[in-house]
């Protein structure tokens, strides 16, 4: 089955001589020699925007929507435009303001590898101050909009930065701040003043924290006056220090090089080219690698960035006046838009069913290896759904940062008849390692190294994964290339539990590796435990499978070792709840949502739900939550049970719901366990 990106049935090539206890190395079939860079003269990411400035000059580079009253912050329904070229001189413009600056105002001695945090939802004075940072040698430390005081006190103090560009709400967020980050001397703020006594106000507490208070837009008047000649960055020197999420402790610094992000973009580039008429939607947080390097893909290939308005609620109106290109998203997002589609699917009526058939069709073409798209379907109906919700341009989606559905892929892939191609990486990767290949048709896998990485099985004896299982090898996912970074900033503990001395990073993933050399994650080493009894549980596997059903919101699955049982704490989506109540309660219809998730017979209508979920799916007897409790309160970023990238804090939840998790092990404990058996 030969393709354009290479021999389906022959993804990797494996080196000889694997060590004991592990696979033999495996790389990408078509370019088994290890890519570092895809053009030679490629060495900061500021070349990389170059690169595309030169494709791309005077079109498109970055767009908005301008807010048309700064108090109700309306935005307009369309998007305003900046040239390649414009964006180059304000990264000279800004960086060289910057500069004059530190030297002049803040006095700083040293003028290079200076830390530059930036704290601000995505719009473009982010990439330009990267960028800027890149084209005068300094590097930028990247802050989730949403963090929370403690880790915005921790990752400053950690990162020993002096400067912070955010946004207004953030620049009374570190002046509240101020005494517990004493080595502060500045703020660049990114929102104009709404008029000149906000200015006098924010510069006056300012001042009498002892910190500045400069715009944005001075600095890059400054920089107009007087630019100063670029001095790049090295290949080696860091671009960033990314703190990732961990879903335990403090977050830990990755130090990411120019090196490695070439590498990745590179890497990237060479998996999926770009096209200059490639637009993207940039809503994925830009604090986290997987935004920063699909944003870095498209600038690259000369293609251009519309910002989203910096809320979820209106990402699809954003959409439909963008008309994207290109949609790189999340499995949590892509789950809602399944849950919607599939729901008006399920309606009905000759309407839905006339689509149910069409769909049915269509996977079945697809799963006989015959593609996603029907010339007449399409035209009759798919073109007009893809229209609706993605605005008409899409022409191949990414899926990555975390596991998605195979039959969750596979609707959408033929319902918006267009590519999805799943990625898996880290912060730690630089966000790229594996990606699907075009031409597959299958899901359920995440396809092959990319070619700026290799990948080995190691061992888990523990759980009994090993490279010698049969029918495929199994183990840890250890990732080698010029995209992994070396290690976490001040954290030698850290970086010496998770790379190895031969540059393996030890990704905590457990995969397996098929008969095509396909990749496919099955469990995670990290985040599991051992229940009572001793079987081994990994709660994020069996948490996916209960958040695929549209009812799901959010779930939390609990164990110990001091248990048998396991028990879940479940946010029930509002409309699916009403669904179900309906069909099978319908004396409680018409009752609020908080007196549904209190209702004991509601809790088991959707007990049992689940269990059939969890029965289809093939969970094994202990991996069954045995009781749930619903709960009205989302879990968020802001009640601390959610990181930034939306994954649940274990601990934070253990402790949040302690007294729901007691309760339902006390129920259980007098009740009969007739799920045991299942
Ligand atoms: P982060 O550093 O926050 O990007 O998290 C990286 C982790 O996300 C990986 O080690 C995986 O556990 C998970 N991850 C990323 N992409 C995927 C994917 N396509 N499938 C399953 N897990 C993924």
């Amino acid at each position: 089955m030969q393709s354009s990106d290479g021999d389906l049935n022959k993804q990797t090539i494996i080196l000889p001589n694997a060590g004991t206890g592990e696979t033999g190395v495996r790389r990408n079939a078509v370019y088994p020699e290890l890519l570092e860079v895809f053009k030679p003269e490629l060495n900061t990411i500021y070349d990389i925007f170059y690169h595309g400035y030169k494709l791309s000059k005077n079109q498109q580079c970055m767009g908005v929507r301008p807010i048309l009253d700064p108090l109700t912050r309306q935005r307009a329904n369309y998007y305003e435009w900046e040239t390649y070229e414009q964006v180059n001189q304000r990264i000279t413009w800004f960086g060289s303001g910057l500069l004059d600056f530190f030297k002049n105002d803040l006095q700083y001695t040293r003028l290079e590898q200076i830390p530059l945090g930036i704290w601000a939802v995505n719009r473009p004075e982010w990439h330009v101050s990267e960028l800027a940072c890149s084209a005068y040698s300094m590097y930028i430390v990247a802050l989730y909009d949403t963090l929370g005081p403690d880790t915005v006190e921790y990752v400053i103090n950690h990162a020993e930065l002096e400067t912070v560009v955010c946004t207004k709400d953030h620049v009374v967020d570190l002046l509240k701040l101020r005494e517990k980050i004493p080595q502060l001397k500045a703020i660049v703020c990114v929102d104009p003043f709404l008029n000149i006594e906000e200015e006098r106000a924010m510069k006056g507490w300012a001042a009498e924290k002892g910190v500045q208070i400069v715009q944005f837009s001075e600095l890059e008047e400054r920089g107009k006056k007087n630019p100063l000649p670029h001095n790049y960055a090295k290949r080696d020197d860091l671009a960033c220090l990314m703190y990732t999420s961990g879903t335990t402790g403090m977050p830990k610094g990755a130090m990411l090089t120019h090196g490695n992000l070439i590498a990745a973009v590179s890497g990237s580039m060479q998996a999926n080219a770009t096209l200059t008429t490639d637009v993207e939607l940039c809503y994925l947080p830009l604090a986290h690698i997987y935004g920063r390097i699909v944003d870095l893909v498209i600038l690259c290939g000369g293609g251009s960035l519309g910002f989203f308005s910096g809320s979820v609620d209106t990402l699809m109106e954003d959409m439909m006046i963008l008309k994207p290109t290109t949609f790189p998203a999340v499995p949590r997002l892509l789950n809602r838009i399944y849950a919607k589609l599939a729901q008006l699917a399920n309606e009905p009526g000759a309407k839905a069913s006339l689509l149910r058939w069409a769909i049915d069709t269509k996977l079945k073409n697809l799963k006989e290896g015959r593609g996603y798209e029907h010339p007449i379907l399409d035209r009759l109906l798919f073109k007009k759904i893809n229209q609706k919700v993605l605005g008409g341009n899409v022409r191949y989606i990414i899926s990555g940062s975390a596991p998605i559905g195979v039959d969750v892929l596979q609707f959408l892939r033929v319902v918006f008849s267009c590519d999805i191609r799943e990625g898996y990486g880290a912060t730690e990767t630089a966000a790229v390692s594996c990606m699907t290949m075009h031409s597959d048709s299958r899901a359920g896998h995440i396809g092959r190294p990319a070619g700026c990485n290799e990948i080995k099985l190691v061992d888990v004896p523990e759980m009994n994964y090993l490279s010698t299982d049969k029918p495929y090898p199994r183990g840890e996912i250890c990732i080698r290339g010029y995209n992994v970074i070396k290690g976490y900033f001040k954290n030698e503990e850290k970086t010496r539990e998770a790379f190895d001395e031969d540059g393996w990073y030890h990704s905590g993933d457990v995969g397996m590796i098929d008969e095509r050399g396909a990749l496919i994650i099955i469990d995670r080493k990290k985040n599991i435990f051992k229940l009572a009894q001793g079987e081994y549980i990994a709660p994020e596997k069996i948490e996916n499978i209960y958040a695929k059903h549209p009812i799901v919101a959010q779930f939390y699955l609990h164990g110990d070792s001091y248990h048998h049982a396991l028990v879940g704490i479940m946010v029930p989506d509002p409309e699916g709840l009403n669904d179900l109540v309906k069909a099978k309660l319908p004396n409680l219809a018409g009752a609020s949502y908080q007196e549904l998730c209190n209702n004991k017979q509601v809790t088991k209508a959707v007990h049992d739900l689940l269990t059939q979920v969890g029965k289809k799916a093939g969970l094994r007897g202990f991996e069954f939550a045995k009781a749930i409790r619903l709960v009205t309160d989302p879990f968020t970023i802001e009640n601390g049970l959610l990181t930034p990238t939306l994954k649940v804090k274990r601990p934070e939840a253990r402790k949040y719901y302690e007294k729901e998790i007691d309760e339902l092990y006390q129920e259980l404990g007098s009740a009969t366990d007739n799920t045991s058996k299942l």
